[in-house]
């Protein structure tokens, strides 16, 4: 209750208050090491990530589900 009233982010993923580094993604905040990719659950710790359908995935990910270009050949 205190946390709500001070304003602390509560992470979407673990929903315990965000102390220190708040990731703000999806609408929702997350703590960095909780803000992963959705296939692979690796934290993105800042890294550029792709959004599709409320879900953050990695480039490689996003790529493999979703993407139109080819790695080999683009
Ligand atoms: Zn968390
Ligand atoms: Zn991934
Ligand atoms: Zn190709």
């Amino acid at each position: 209750r205190c946390h709500d009233l001070l304003g602390t982010p509560i992470c979407g993923a673990c929903r315990r208050p965000v102390e220190d580094r708040v990731v703000h993604a999806l609408g929702k905040a997350w703590h960095v090491e909780h803000f992963v990719c959705a296939k692979c659950e690796k934290p993105f710790y800042g890294h550029r990530y792709y959004e599709r359908k409320g879900l953050a995935y990695c480039e490689t990910h996003y790529n493999e589900l979703y993407g139109d270009i080819c790695f080999e050949c683009n």
